[in-house]
């Protein structure tokens, strides 16, 4: 019994030794070395052993403070009201959990405001007589740290208030509570520079906000300044100045960075703290009036009447994440009236008003074990991570794209590293960086092979220059052979059913295909010599399911549109919509064959590059032999030419459809007003007549929106179809 509580004492210890050090490291260097999550884990499990055994709690417990203690660097400034953290709800139980100890105070539940939680840091600003007198940081809840200095390059921060509505004047005091963040598209550009520098990439947009606020931006104008005006006297003196030129340029190009960084920093207010001459009922009220007064607030803020409406608020924004101009780890649940929130009170680090109900992390790390590559079905060599399998936003990951050698190396990771790797909703695994302060010394460099790992060509870059190399040898490298295989029988070219990785695989081992050019050929003599399409009987080996499936749908890929056969001979840069535009315009494959480059690229939707690529393709012998093949086989190598009197119903329209419809897949819709003589874009612009938009439809919809473009749902778009656009009122 000893025993066990021993090493509970002793995980407690260690556990309280941890979460100190990564919270300092979090919150005072603005570089942690784990994810999130598994923070949250660990100061999870610490407050478990605390509740299990109030007698282990230290002195040094970290449950009971807000965030971390304050740098040295900054003066530190006391806030006029305390600053809290937030409680967290995982599930849906801890959120009705917390609902339930709201009613039991107030007897019932009250309308609840529902705010994003903004991935950013938490500021405190105070406004006296409608100017701006400081902007602090959390720091510990009571005392943070001034970096008022910053918030001029801060264009979000407005330094006056200023009264719009005559009812509605400016207080005399205003302490204002909200998150200074970076919008996503300028997360990445600061990513970029820190990786150019060799440092950590900032795991999360509060991670970079947080290290661009808490900068001494005064420090290095001061310097600049300094070093200025010594050139000045140097100049004056007739002395040389190019040491000092470079200095200045050099502190120059640092100060500019570091104002530029700080320009890229939004605010959005999520509180209000002292305040005299106002006196708010409830909090939204409270954020409509610091609107008026010029403060930025959150159009997604809404009063929610009922827990039901508060998850579907919960559940909308999940499902919405990332369509939002920033990062958002959750949502903030309060009470709005100002006086409930009194009755509530708070704990020592969050208030019982409020929770923080927090999406599932898309941000963990893992080890990088290897670095592999992958030849494509172009020739191109692709390393990839190979790392310890990991779950990140609801799926278990272990590879991820690097992408090229180049990209590695701007990375700069090594192999053994420990990495923070991001999954975003459905977005592709991706490695952001390494943790460079936790490594051994035992990591090694990745070197790009100079062969292909699975012909032996030796490899180059196509042209000079080009971040990429490639396998030249792309009619026999096996590995390119297996994926043009794949390719072609997937769902945007041949779609045939019988022909996945296991059979394309097969049918290159036994021989039965050479190249892309024998697929039509195949018959039943052919499978029954490879045991992939067979099975045993008693009378020795017939076909087998496989085998039938693959001739069936062979047959059904002979009469494709034109189009698909494109797609499927693997020329660069030809997909679904280049080649349906080719296909639209020039209806046979002699005809883009005999074209030169000027018509080609005269195709709406082709362009140089794709033209010049197909020149290129249809110039090499074997590729063409590949079509005569087909041909042969009897693959419709045309489209039918539309009846010059009869112009389809959709003729001089350009569709873009998006999301999922319930009765045809996107390619046959597209197919669909493509045979009806429209255009079917991949892209929303303002030539786009109709968005069709079916479930799920994300960021074309929400373009369509902002261009004005029509919107049609499924049963507009039959009606479309079938009677054109008249029919639509
Ligand atoms: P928190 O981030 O979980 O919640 C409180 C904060 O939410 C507030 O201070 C405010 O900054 C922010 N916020 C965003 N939108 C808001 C809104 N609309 N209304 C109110 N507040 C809003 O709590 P915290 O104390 O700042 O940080 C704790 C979290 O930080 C942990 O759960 C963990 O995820 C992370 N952390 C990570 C490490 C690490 O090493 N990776 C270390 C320490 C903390």
């Amino acid at each position: 019994m000893k025993g066990a509580d021993g090493d509970v004492e002793a995980e407690y210890r260690s556990l309280v030794e941890q979460v100190n050090e990564h919270r300092r490291r979090y919150y005072q260097l603005d570089a942690p070395t784990v994810s999130d999550s598994e923070y949250d884990d660990l100061e999870r499990r610490l407050v478990e052993i605390e509740q299990a055994h109030p007698d282990l709690v230290s002195a040094e417990s970290p449950t009971a403070t807000v965030g971390g203690a304050r740098s040295e660097m900054f003066d530190p400034v006391e806030h006029l009201q305390q600053m809290y953290s937030l409680d967290n709800a995982f599930d849906a139980d801890e959120l009705a959990a917390w609902a339930q100890r709201i009613e039991n105070t107030l007897g019932s539940v009250p309308n609840l405001l529902c705010e994003l939680k903004v991935d950013g840091l938490a500021v405190d600003l105070v406004y006296r007589d409608g100017r701006l007198v400081s902007l602090a940081t959390r720091g510990d809840g009571r005392v943070g740290e001034d970096v008022t200095n910053n918030a001029q390059f801060i264009s979000s921060i407005p330094d006056r208030l200023r009264a719009s509505d005559a009812d509605l004047p400016v207080p005399s005091l205003l302490e204002v509570r909200g998150e200074v963040f970076f919008p996503i598209s300028t997360f990445d550009g600061i990513n970029a520079h820190v990786m150019e520098q060799g440092r950590t990439p900032f795991a999360n947009p509060r991670n970079a906000a947080a290290g661009t606020l808490r900068q001494r931006v005064d420090r290095r104008l001061d310097d600049l300044a300094a070093a200025q005006s010594r050139r000045g006297e140097l100049q004056k003196s007739g002395h040389a100045t190019e040491r000092i030129d470079q200095r200045v340029d050099r502190l120059a190009a640092d100060a500019d960075r570091a104002t530029g960084q700080l320009a890229g920093l939004q605010l959005v207010v999520h509180g209000i703290g002292d305040r005299a001459g106002y006196d708010p009922v409830t909090l939204s009220e409270s954020y409509a009036a610091m609107a008026s007064w010029g403060l930025p607030t959150s159009r997604h803020t809404t009063v929610q009447p009922s827990m039901a409406d508060v998850v579907a608020f919960i559940d909308h924004f999940h499902e919405h994440r990332h369509d939002v101009e920033h990062e958002i780890d959750g949502v903030v649940v309060k009470v709005d009236s100002i006086s409930d929130q009194g009755a509530l009170g708070a704990t020592s680090r969050a208030p019982r008003w409020a929770i923080a109900y927090k999406y599932p992390a898309e941000v963990v790390t893992t080890t990088l074990e290897d670095i592999r590559v992958n030849v494509g079905r172009t020739g191109r060599v692709t390393p990839f991570g190979v790392m310890a399998p990991v779950r990140v936003a609801g799926s278990t990951v272990q590879m991820a794209t690097l992408h090229n050698a180049s990209e590695v190396e701007r990375k700069g990771v090594l192999i053994g590293d420990r990495v923070f790797l991001r999954k975003a909703g459905d977005v592709i695994p991706e490695i952001i960086g390494p943790v460079v302060e936790v490594r051994t010394g035992s990591e090694r460099p990745f070197t790009m092979p100079t062969r292909c790992p699975e012909c032996s060509t030796p490899l180059a870059p196509e042209k000079e220059g080009d971040a990429d190399i490639r396998c030249p040898n792309t009619r026999s490298c096996p590995a390119q052979l297996r994926e043009r295989l794949f390719h072609l029988s997937g769902r945007g070219a041949f779609d045939i059913e019988g022909l996945g990785y296991k059979a394309a695989v097969a049918l290159l081992d036994c021989g039965l295909v050479v190249d892309e050019g024998d697929v039509f050929a195949l018959d039943a003599e052919a499978l029954i010599r490879c045991p992939f399409f067979t099975r045993a009987t008693p009378d020795g080996a017939t076909l087998s399911a496989n085998a039938t499936v693959l001739l069936d749908q062979l047959g059904l890929a002979r009469d494709r549109p034109l189009w698909r056969v494109l797609v499927a001979l693997s020329i660069r840069h030809v997909g679904p919509t280049a080649a349906q535009a080719l296909a639209r315009e020039l209806f046979t494959i002699d005809a883009i064959m005999a074209a030169d480059h000027d018509t080609l690229a005269g195709v709406d939707g082709v362009g140089t590059i794709i033209a010049d690529s197909v020149i290129e393709w249809f110039a090499v012998d074997w590729h063409r032999s590949i079509v005569d093949r087909w041909r042969d086989c009897g693959v419709r190598m045309a489209d039918p030419v539309p009846d010059g009197q009869a112009p389809g119903l959709l003729s001089g329209l350009t569709l873009v459809v998006t999301g999922s419809l319930a009765g045809m897949t996107r390619d046959e819709a597209q197919e669909a007003v493509t045979a009806a003589g429209g255009k079917a874009s991949g892209s929303v612009s303002g030539k786009t007549d109709y968005v069709v938009a079916g479930a799920n439809a994300g960021s074309k919809l929400a373009k369509a929106e902002s261009l004005g473009v029509r919107v049609i749902d499924e049963e507009q778009f039959g009606i479309l179809l079938a009677h054109g656009p008249e029919a639509l009122t």
